[in-house]
């Protein structure tokens, strides 16, 4: 059976302080400006799960979307909806919660969550309109 990408977008919105503990305030300010604010301050962030597998033959789906929704939600989004990623987030305890390295958290909750006839291929994680980083799990 050929073999196709699928990708399910999902929208939650968090808030965060980007900050470096081991950097002084003046040079957390000039790195992260806005997103290093000590009083916090949030995002609208759109995730993009995309999954690769071979077409069922039974449902000509790779996988039905509406599974991949409900893991991505249980895994992923029911934890950092509406929530402060630095402080009630438990897989980015002790992580700067910068767009990468929470796009990487968000790919070590995910994958393991997957069926087995799916591979977990790509995250693109949106901060803003402008702004995007993906992972590939390498
Ligand atoms: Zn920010």
């Amino acid at each position: 059976m050929p073999t196709v990408t699928v990708t399910r977008l999902l929208r939650f919105n968090a808030a965060h302080r980007v900050h470096n503990p081991a950097l002084s305030d003046a040079e957390n300010a000039a790195l992260f400006g806005k997103c290093n604010n000590p009083h916090w301050h949030g995002h609208n962030y759109t995730l993009e799960v995309s999954v690769r597998g071979p077409i069922d033959a039974r449902t000509g789906y790779v996988m039905d979307l509406g599974k991949l929704r409900d893991a991505v939600e249980r895994t992923v989004v029911d934890l950092v909806d509406h929530r402060n990623v630095n402080v009630e987030v438990e897989f980015m305890r002790d992580v700067n919660p910068t767009t990468e390295n929470l796009v990487v958290g968000m790919w070590r909750q995910i994958e393991p969550a997957l069926p087995e006839e799916v591979r977990l291929v790509r995250l693109k994680l949106w901060e803003t309109e402008n702004n995007y980083v993906e992972y590939d799990g390498a």
